[in-house]
């Protein structure tokens, strides 16, 4: 009744949904830019952190490009409460990394953190779906308690408005023992320079003999 009142539409061309179709219409899922790195064996990402941090693997959905799908997509998700777009990623990567024997050894999925207040603005955290649904296909543990986003306080330094503006991302660890002897594969929605994720991976890295991969849904 509602969908006849409301017929589901794809988030990319805004067509009517077909029966059995979720989210994006077959036309549109064909048109996605695909990197799936962990089919293709790029190491595109995982060169980003050449130097950085030691990654065991990493891999990404989706290309993103401006004024394309996947910036569509990434919209919607981020800022028009679509949070099942990152599910719609995560149950697809899912399935794919549950057949790959280096995905297999992972033991723990820890998303990249919102900050509690852009938290409870959004209501939710974009990676949470993406997250949750690759733990539930390599039957490991979701936990987003560990890895979590602080304020530097405002008293540490002085900042004029602008440096403000681009304020510094500071994270923090805590139960550090749920991840001990882990490997780690670390979440986000999108991946540009990979400051954020070197940032998370750092915090982890403080953990007892922990090893971090890493899956998003877009890369730049
Ligand atoms: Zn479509």
């Amino acid at each position: 009744m509602l969908n006849l009142l409301f017929p589901k539409v794809c988030v990319g061309c805004k067509e009517q949904l077909l029966k059995g179709e979720e989210l994006l219409c077959l036309d549109c899922i064909h048109s996605l830019p695909i990197a799936a790195f962990h089919k293709t064996g790029s190491k595109m990402l995982k060169d980003k952190f050449y130097g950085r941090f030691l990654v065991k693997n990493a891999t990404t959905a989706i290309y993103f490009q401006k004024r394309g799908l996947s910036q569509e997509l990434l919209h919607n998700l981020k800022y028009r409460g679509r949070k099942e777009i990152s599910s719609f990623f995560g149950k697809w990567m899912g399935a794919e990394l549950a057949e790959i024997p280096e995905y297999n050894e992972i033991d723990i999925v820890i998303p990249v953190p919102l900050h509690k207040q852009k938290l409870k603005k959004r209501g939710y955290n974009q990676v949470e779906g993406f997250g949750k649904e690759i733990a539930l296909a390599l039957n490991v543990p979701y936990r987003d308690d560990v890895l979590i986003k602080i304020s530097k306080t405002g008293s540490q330094v002085f900042k004029t408005r602008i440096l403000r503006f681009e304020t510094e991302e500071v994270f923090s660890i805590q139960n550090l023992e749920v991840i001990k002897n882990k490997h780690v594969l670390l979440v986000d929605d999108i991946i540009t320079t990979g400051a954020t994720l070197e940032k998370c991976a750092l915090q982890l890295l403080k953990g007892e003999n922990v090893s971090i991969s890493i899956a998003t849904i877009a890369t730049t």
